[in-house]
C-alpha cells in the first residue's frame, strides 16, 4: 500500500477539528471554553469527565485535543487523529484517509469506511454558573495599593482633590478585587446581582497590562476550580458593571472595551446618578446578547469605542437596531490629539488631560509620583481588618466550612467577616469595603445572600 505523503498528512491534520470530529460520535456542549459530553471510552453517567479543548484555543494551551478524567488517568487523550483511531479502531493512514473524505481534502485512492453521522438534537443546556457572594467580599478584602499593582497605579494618577476622595467608594463600587500574587480581579456580576465569572489580570507598575501574562478567570484558578466546578456548568459573561443598574437606574449607560478605561472614566466624573461606565472586555466582546438586559430596562446606550474601533462598535450598533443605542465619539472628535496615537483609548486621553491640566478637570500640579501618593496616603479611607476566625454564633457548622474553604481558594489571608444574613447590621459591617459591597448591592431584589449558602 502506498505511503501517504508527509505534506498530504499535514494538510489533513491542520484541517482536523476536534470538536467536529468527537462530535460526529458524541452529543457536546459548551462547558466555559471547552466542551463536554459522554465519555465513549467507558461507562460515563455524567457530563464533565469527558472534556474536548476545542481547536480555537491555542495549541500550547491544549486546543485542539480530548481528554477523560475517569478513562485517561494513566495519560492518554489526544487530537483528533488520535481519538479517531481509538474510537473507530482505525490505523493512523485510515484516521487520515476517514479525514480527508470528511474535510474534502484529497488523499490517495485507498478506500476508506466513511459515512457521513447523522444530525445530533441540541443537548439541554448545563446549569449557568453562579459564583457565591463570599467570594467577591474575599477578593475585596485583599485589594488594596500594598497588594495589588493595578490599584498602586490607579491611586498614583494625577486625580484632582474630588476624584481622589471618592476613588475608594469607586473600586467598592464596582467590587474590585485582588488576588494573592498582585492581579486585580474584576467581577462581572449580572443586573440580578449574581456573580458570574471574574477576570483576573495582570498589570505592570506603569499602568499597562502585563501582555506576557493572559488574563485569567476565576473558576480556574487552583483552590476554586474544584468548588465552582466550571465544566459542569455554561459560563455567563455579563458586562463589567452589571450590578450597577438596579441602583442608578436613570443613568446613561457608557460602554468601554476595557474595564481599566470604565473603573477611571467612572471615576473621572463621579456622576453614577447620570452616567455609569460598563465594559465588555474587549473590541470583539460586545456581543448582542450582553446587552440585551439594557435594552429590556429601556436604557440609553452610548459605545465608546477605542479610536480604532468605530467601525466595528458601529456594526453592532446598526445589527442592534435599537433606537437609543449609538456609537458616542464627541469625546475623541474633541479631546483627542495626535500625540495620544491611534490606539489610544479614552483612559489614556483622560489621564493625558489629568495631567497637562486641560480638559474638564484641574492638574494637581507638578508633584512628583512620590508626593502624589504620600498625599494620597494620608486620605485613604482606613479598613480595619477584623482577625477574628472564631465562628459565628448565627453561622452553621456546614456555611462556616463553606466560607473557611473559600478564604483558603482565594488567598492565604487572615479571615475576617462570616456571617449567614443577607444584610448585616450597621454594627457587625465593621469593614466599610463589606459596608459598600452590601449597600451596592441591596438595591437588587435578589433572594440571594450576602454570606453563607446560597438558596436556589
Ligand atoms: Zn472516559
Amino acid at each position: 500500500m502506498p505511503k501517504i505523503p508527509d505534506e498530504v498528512v499535514k494538510r489533513v491534520i491542520d484541517r482536523a477539528k476536534i470538536e467536529d470530529v468527537v462530535g460526529d460520535f458524541v452529543t457536546l456542549r459548551k462547558a466555559g471554553v471547552n466542551l463536554t459530553g459522554l465519555c465513549p471510552f467507558h461507562d460515563d453517567r455524567t457530563d464533565g469527565n469527558f472534556i474536548v479543548r476545542p481547536s480555537t484555543i491555542p495549541a500550547r494551551r491544549g486546543g485542539n485535543t480530548y481528554h477523560c478524567f475517569v478513562c485517561m488517568r494513566r495519560g492518554g487523550g489526544g487530537g483528533p487523529v488520535d481519538f479517531l483511531m481509538k474510537h473507530e479502531r482505525l490505523s493512523f493512514p485510515d484516521a487520515i484517509r476517514w479525514l480527508g473524505k470528511k474535510y474534502s481534502e484529497p488523499v490517495d485512492d485507498v478506500p476508506v469506511n466513511y459515512t457521513p453521522p447523522p444530525p445530533r438534537p441540541k443537548p439541554a443546556p448545563l446549569p449557568v454558573l453562579e459564583i457565591p457572594r463570599p467570594y467577591v467580599g474575599r477578593t475585596m478584602e485583599i485589594a488594596t495599593e500594598r497588594t495589588v499593582v493595578f490599584i498602586y497605579w490607579l491611586r498614583g494618577l494625577p486625580w484632582d482633590d474630588e476624584q481622589k476622595a471618592r476613588l475608594q467608594q469607586t473600586l467598592w463600587m464596582y467590587c474590585v478585587g485582588g488576588w494573592k500574587d498582585g492581579r486585580v480581579v474584576f467581577w462581572q456580576i449580572d443586573h440580578n446581582g449574581i456573580p458570574r465569572a471574574a477576570k483576573l489580570m495582570k498589570y505592570l507598575p506603569d499602568g499597562h497590562r502585563d501582555k506576557q501574562a493572559h488574563p485569567g478567570w476565576i473558576y480556574n484558578q487552583d483552590g476554586c476550580r474544584q468548588q465552582l466546578d466550571p465544566d459542569k456548568h455554561e459560563i455567563m459573561k455579563p458586562l463589567f458593571g452589571s450590578h450597577l443598574l438596579s441602583r442608578y437606574p436613570k443613568a446613561v449607560i457608557n460602554i468601554v472595551e476595557s474595564e481599566k478605561t470604565a473603573i477611571i472614566m467612572a471615576n473621572y466624573y463621579g456622576n453614577h446618578d447620570a452616567q455609569i461606565w460598563m465594559a465588555c472586555g474587549g473590541l470583539k466582546f460586545l456581543q448582542l446578547d450582553s446587552l440585551q438586559p439594557l435594552i429590556d430596562q429601556g436604557r440609553t446606550i452610548w459605545l465608546w469605542p477605542d479610536k480604532d474601533g468605530r467601525d466595528d462598535w458601529q456594526e453592532v450598533c446598526d445589527k442592534l437596531g435599537y433606537d437609543k443605542c449609538r456609537v458616542y465619539t464627541h469625546f475623541f472628535d474633541t479631546c483627542w490629539t495626535p500625540a495620544d496615537g491611534d490606539k489610544a483609548d479614552i483612559a489614556d486621553i483622560a489621564i493625558r488631560m489629568m495631567r497637562t491640566g486641560e480638559g474638564p478637570r484641574k492638574d494637581t500640579g507638578t508633584k512628583s509620583r512620590g508626593q502624589v501618593r504620600d498625599s494620597l496616603a494620608k486620605n485613604q479611607a482606613t479598613c480595619p481588618p477584623d482577625s477574628s476566625t472564631a465562628k459565628p454564633d448565627n453561622v452553621t457548622d456546614e456555611e462556616w466550612a463553606n466560607h473557611l474553604a473559600i478564604m483558603k481558594a482565594i488567598g492565604d489571608y487572615e479571615i475576617i467577616h462570616p456571617g449567614s444574613e443577607p444584610f448585616m447590621p450597621e454594627d457587625e459591617m465593621a469593614d466599610p469595603r463589606l459596608r459598600w459591597m452590601r449597600d451596592t448591592l441591596r438595591h437588587i431584589k435578589t433572594n440571594h445572600k450576602l454570606y453563607g449558602n446560597q438558596k436556589k
